[in-house]
């Protein structure tokens, strides 16, 4: 397909849409880590992030989720609402793992006794530095009332995504949204797949996620099949 590329980001490309309210969303094969500086081509990954991230949305929107999901066009692409990306990532945690164990010193694994919510700023340049609520309205990234509603939204997900994962013998450890602003609301948008969840294993904690790529692990799209197989028998 040739479409018109608007933007082109690590993982994915965003293309001129059928019509003035909406993109078309491509996913693309590289993997990356650590800001970039880790990346390569894993042939496949791109239509198994897409797969499972539309059956995720799918369930989600089925759920009361607003998505910018609207259709699906082949194993790689998807129409989308235009969105204004909200420019910090929402990261919600159930179990402590990597920056929160190396930030605060707790090991991988270790149940949190809350959920936890948290924001980075989106900026490759300065390495996504976390952020509080003060300093995203100080620097008008996002209005109170917005925060508030991406931190519930997220949590709602959360809740809605723990229930179907352990279904599938997974458990949830920590995921990363980004949500965007249409037609005055704010939805959810980009991914959530293996690139940008933590699942593991509910019996042998075995990883089924991109900390596979990162720390050098062994087949990164294994886990990817598991999660995929598992979600079409459960989504
Ligand atoms: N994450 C992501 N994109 C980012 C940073 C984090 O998708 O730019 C996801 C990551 O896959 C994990 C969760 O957010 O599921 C929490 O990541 P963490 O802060 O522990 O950072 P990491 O250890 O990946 O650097």
């Amino acid at each position: 397909m040739s479409e018109k590329v608007l933007y082109e980001g690590k993982s994915k490309i965003i293309c001129e849409g059928p019509d003035a309210n909406s993109y078309i969303m491509r996913y693309k094969d590289t993997a990356t880590a650590f800001n970039g500086e880790k990346k390569e081509d894993i042939s496949g990954k791109g239509k198994l992030n897409s797969a499972i991230s539309n059956l995720i949305f799918e369930y989600l929107a089925k759920n009361g989720i607003e998505t910018h999901l609207i259709k699906i066009i082949d194993d790689t692409s998807a129409v989308v609402k235009k969105a204004e990306i909200v420019m910090v990532e929402v990261i919600v945690r159930n179990v402590a793992a990597g920056s929160f164990s190396k930030r605060f010193g707790v090991p991988e694994g270790t149940a949190l006794k809350n959920i936890t919510t948290e924001f980075s700023l989106k900026s490759d340049e300065l390495g996504d530095p976390m952020i509080n609520d003060s300093q995203i309205t100080a620097i008008d990234i996002a209005s109170e009332a917005e925060i508030s509603h991406m931190r519930s939204q997220a949590l709602k997900i959360n809740e809605l995504l723990c229930a179907l994962f352990i279904k599938m013998g997974i458990k949830l450890i920590d995921f990363k949204l980004e949500f965007g602003r249409a037609g005055g609301k704010i939805i959810l948008c980009d991914e959530i797949s293996p690139d940008s969840c933590r699942f593991w294993d509910a019996a042998t904690n075995k990883k089924l996620d991109k900390d596979v790529f990162r720390r050098d692990l062994g087949d990164v799209l294994e886990g990817y099949r598991e999660v995929l197989k598992r979600l079409e028998s459960n989504a």
